[in-house]
C-alpha cells in the first residue's frame, strides 16, 4: 500500500489546523495508492477524541482511516484498535507537530506497517462531474 504525497500533505495540514482538536477521516484509494481523505459528516471532535459516526459514511469504498493525536503520541489507543479492526486495512495516526515524520501507519491489528509515499498524478475527475 502507498499514499500520494499530496494526500499525505493534506492530511498533515488538516490535522495541524484542527489541533488542539483531533481530526478524523476515512481513506480511499485508487488502485494501491491512497489518494483521498473523506471527512465523515457529524464527526464530533474534542481535544480528547474524534468520534466518527460511521453510519454517516458516504456510500463509497474506503480502505482505512486517519486521525490525529495532538498529544504527539502516535500509539493507537484501545478505542483506536477497536475501530481499526472494524473498518479498513490501513490506519494512519498523525501526531504533533504534524510534519512528514510525525505519522505512523498501522494494519487492522494495530501492527505498524510501512506506507510508501509516492508521487501520484491526480486526474481532475471533478472537471467531468461538473461539466
Ligand atoms: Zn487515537
Amino acid at each position: 500500500m502507498k499514499i500520494a504525497r499530496e494526500t499525505l500533505q493534506f492530511i498533515l495540514e488538516v490535522c495541524k489546523s484542527s489541533a488542539p482538536h483531533e481530526f478524523a477521516g476515512m481513506l480511499s484509494a485508487s488502485g494501491d495508492v491512497i489518494t483521498e481523505v473523506i471527512v465523515v459528516p457529524g464527526t464530533e471532535s474534542s481535544d480528547e477524541s474524534a468520534v466518527m459516526q460511521l453510519f454517516m459514511l458516504p456510500n463509497i469504498h474506503t480502505i482505512g482511516s486517519v486521525h490525529s493525536h495532538p498529544s504527539g503520541n502516535m500509539t493507537p489507543s484501545g478505542v483506536d484498535l477497536e475501530l481499526f479492526d472494524k473498518k479498513g486495512v490501513v490506519h494512519i495516526i498523525a501526531g504533533a507537530p504534524f510534519d512528514l515524520k510525525s505519522w505512523r501507519c498501522y494494519d487492522k491489528d494495530g501492527i505498524p506497517v510501512k506506507l510508501e509515499v509516492v508521487d501520484y498524478e491526480f486526474k481532475d475527475e471533478n472537471d467531468i462531474l461538473f461539466e
